[in-house]
């Protein structure tokens, strides 16, 4: 591996890392900064380079960095459909994201959803003190 091919793995290692091009960087002496080999790094075997800079702490450091802020998510919000595991779009165990500003996936699955829940009130046992158990079923 040439010292090149080492600074080119990792700025991309930042990059996977969640730092962007053109964003946090956005200058040749940036890419130089972020890229730059320190001598430990000149001297490394392959394999040791490579197991430094690896995939999965790239993943961890931009989870870090996601979990304190430091960047913006760049996928969109999740916001679940109300109905929840009974949304007519349910996939892949979760619920179809909630359609524009309104709760649900889709104007059906609302109604569906408001449906379900007066079947939910009508099925109800009837309480001790309700006339139907007061007067008796036989
Ligand atoms: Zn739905």
């Amino acid at each position: 591996m040439t010292h090149s091919e080492r600074r080119a793995q990792k700025l991309g290692w930042w990059i996977a890392a969640g730092y962007r091009l053109g964003e946090e960087i956005d200058s040749v002496t940036v890419i130089n900064l972020f890229s730059d080999l320190t001598s430990d790094e000149h001297n490394l075997s392959d394999t040791r380079f490579t197991s430094m800079w690896n995939v999965t702490a790239a993943g961890k450091l931009k989870e870090s960095r996601l979990a304190r802020g430091l960047m913006a998510s760049d996928e969109p919000v999740y916001r679940p459909c109300k109905s929840g595991k009974k949304c007519l779009k349910f996939e892949k165990r979760r619920p179809a994201p909630a359609r524009g500003t309104g709760a649900y996936c889709a104007t059906t699955c609302g109604a569906s959803d408001r449906a379900r829940a007066k079947r939910a009130l009508a099925v109800l046992p009837p309480t001790p003190e309700s006339p139907r158990t007061a007067l008796g079923a036989a």
